[in-house]
This record gives structure tokens, sequence and C-alpha cells, in this order.
């Protein structure tokens, strides 16, 4: 396979996309089933990914930034959408005018929304964010019972709290969490409430409530420790740009920290970590790196990662198998973002989030 550009090809399945939220989405039914697009919809292209999601039946959408919620609200004109970071002071307005919801996880932040909605003479869509164990974000659950009590000065759209530990099965947090949220949610009658990460999807239906928020599940990375993800959505090629030859003792890249033991192939792919492959995936003699998929077979990475270029062994292929300008995979045919992730030392949410600008990026189906 050849290319007519150099830059690494990074292919998008947007109907894998698809299919992963409508799988989610049954899972979890009678709950609504929404989606997290933050940061760029986890790397892929939120204007891309938001409407196939759209398309798919997703009506719920959560971003982090104020800054993403406006972007999307260009592109999904009659979607609902949160904005998980909150309420950063002098905003506020900002929200309604585009009509995104904050989603709001302190005292300061709930009264700023109070003031704005006593402005407007009604009440603006806001979601409360409880805080049941991960203690970054959200009310105590003390301080939502109280204002369920006192009012808050407006009815809140929506509930919410977030799940630290559900990718571990039965780890004990997640039942804690889901009894403190079941409580807060008890004194807040007729307000929706979710608390279902992807992890928590595809756990028990206790963890479902009414609005689940996937995020890393629709993209194809794993949700929940030894469970296989759903469908892959991206596939990365990168070119091979140089074949080599090297000779046992030879060294390979920066650092010389790796040393062939036998006379080698060596393929040079044209990416490296400014691409967002991590530098930590590379190889040393201390330890293996990750691999790349080349006629067919996986080899392994030698050497470290340059900045813009990757070295690959090839000696078990056999000769001629690979030519300059052939395709090397380096996500799909079997390798998962999260099979990357563990030889980077990470997990798949960074893989994602990390693809580089500089891919040609093609978008199928959607
Ligand atoms: C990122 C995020 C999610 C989605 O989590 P995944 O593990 O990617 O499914 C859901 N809720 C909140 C509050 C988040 O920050």
């Amino acid at each position: 396979m050849s290319t007519t550009c150099d830059a690494a090809r990074l292919t998008i399945d947007l109907d894998a996309l698809a299919k992963n939220w409508r799988s989610l989405a049954m899972r979890v039914a009678p709950a609504a089933c929404g989606a997290v697009v933050k940061a760029d919809a986890y790397g892929l292209g939120i204007a891309h990914a938001a409407p196939a999601l759209w398309k798919a039946g997703a009506r719920t959408f959560f971003v982090a930034l104020l800054a993403e919620g406006l972007a999307l609200r260009a592109v999904l004109p009659e979607a609902t959408i949160y904005v998980l970071g909150g309420l950063l002071p002098g905003t506020a307005a900002t929200y309604p005018a585009a009509r995104l919801r904050p989603v709001l996880g302190s005292p300061a932040e709930v009264a700023d929304w109070a003031a704005l909605c006593a402005a407007h003479g009604t009440d603006c869509p806001a979601a409360l964010h409880v805080d049941t164990g991960m203690n970054r974000l959200g009310l105590s659950t003390e301080e939502a019972v109280a204002l369920a009590a006192a009012g808050a000065g407006f009815t809140p759209a929506l509930l919410m709290s977030h799940l630290a530990c559900a990718d571990t099965p039965d780890h004990p947090l997640t039942a804690i969490q889901r009894a403190l949220f079941a409580a807060v949610a008890a004194a807040f009658p007729g307000v929706p409430a979710s608390l279902a990460n992807s992890a928590g999807c595809l756990g028990g239906r206790d963890l479902h409530f009414d609005l689940a928020r996937p995020g890393i599940a629709l993209y194809g990375g794993v949700a929940v420790a030894g469970q296989p993800p759903l469908q892959p959505v991206v596939r990365l090629e990168v070119p091979v740009i140089q074949l080599r030859r090297g000779v046992p003792g030879d060294s390979v890249g920066y650092g010389a920290a790796e040393r062939l033991k036998r006379a080698s192939r060596i393929a040079i792919l044209s990416f490296g970590y400014a691409d967002g492959f991590l530098r930590a995936a590379g190889s040393s003699d201390d330890r293996p790196g990750a691999q790349a998929i080349l006629a067919g077979r996986r080899c392994p990475l030698v050497g470290r990662v340059s900045m813009d270029l990757t070295a690959v062994d090839v000696t078990d292929l056999p000769e001629d198998a690979v030519a300059r300008g052939d395709m090397a995979v380096i996500l799909g045919d079997g390798i998962g973002v999260d099979d990357l992730a563990a030889h980077a030392g990470t997990i798949g949410y960074e893989i994602l989030t990390s693809l580089g600008p500089r891919y040609r990026r093609l978008y199928l189906g959607g």
C-alpha cells in the first residue's frame, strides 16, 4: 500500500463510533445515553464526531470547557450541552446566550448561577455536581442536601456525580459512591440523575440512573479492566521513508539506547513524539517498546522515539517484504489504543487525546 502524501494517515470510522453509541444506549436503556465529547471528542475531532453521535441518536453532550461548548453549539444547534468544568467568574452570561448548561460544582458557582437566574427572571438550566468520592469537583453531599432543603434559587436540570474506580470491577468505592449519590438524588425528586461514565454503563443497572455519560468506550477504548473494547474507531498508518541495515553492536537512535544483537534490517517511519506517539513507547536494551505491523506482521520498535522519526526492526520479515513508501500500521489490525498504551505505560485515553495535528485525517461514514 502506498500513499500520495508523506504524512501519516489517521482514519476515523464514524460508523463504528455511531455503532458503539447505539450499543451503549441499548445497554443503559431505559436510562438515556449522552455522549462525552470533551478534548475534541477524545482527540478524534468534535466537528465530525458530534454530528455522527447526534445522527445515531445522542441528544445530550458533555464537554470540559466553555470554549468547547461554544464550538459544539456551532456544530449541533439543537443539542443539550453541559460544560463539566463549571463556571469561572465572569462567564455566567455566556451560557444562556449560547444555550449552554454549566455543571455547577461549588457553592460559589451555585450562587453565581442563582444571581444570573434572578437577573433573567427565570430558571436557566444547569447541572449540580455532587462529589461522592473523587474529591475533584462538586458540592459535598452535605452541601447538596442542604441546598435541596433551602432551595438553590433555581431548579437544577440535572444532578450528577462521577465515579472514580468503576474501571476496576467490584472496587468498593463504586458501591459507596452509588449509595451516596442515590441518597442525594432522593433529596432532589423530579431532577434527572446521572452517574455512569463508560465503565458505569458496562456495570450494573443500579449505576445507570436517568442519563449515562460514556466517553472512552464510544471511541474504542477499554472502559473496564479485563473487558474487551467495543469496535475500534481509529486506525493509524505511517509511511516507511527508509530501509537500512545494521550489524551487531550498532546502536539505533538517540542515546544509543538500543544496540542491535544481530545483523538487522530497520524501517524508518515518518512520525514521532511530535505527533503524539509517546516517547515512552520506545525501545531500549532494558525494555521492549511498542510494535508496528508491516507486511501483515508485528515488528518491534528499536531505539528511542524521535520527534519525527521512529525505527522498527523488520529483520524477521522476508527480504523485500517492505518497500520505501509502504504504510506501517500503528493502530488497527488488532493493535488497539490500549495495547499501545500498555507499551507506553499509560491508558488509552492519553493515546487518543495525544493524537497529533500532523496526521492526514480521513473520516469514514457518518
Ligand atoms: C470524562 C468524563 C466522563 C466520561 O468518562 P469515560 O471514562 O471516558 O467514559 C463522564 N463524566 C465526567 C464528569 C467526565 O469528566
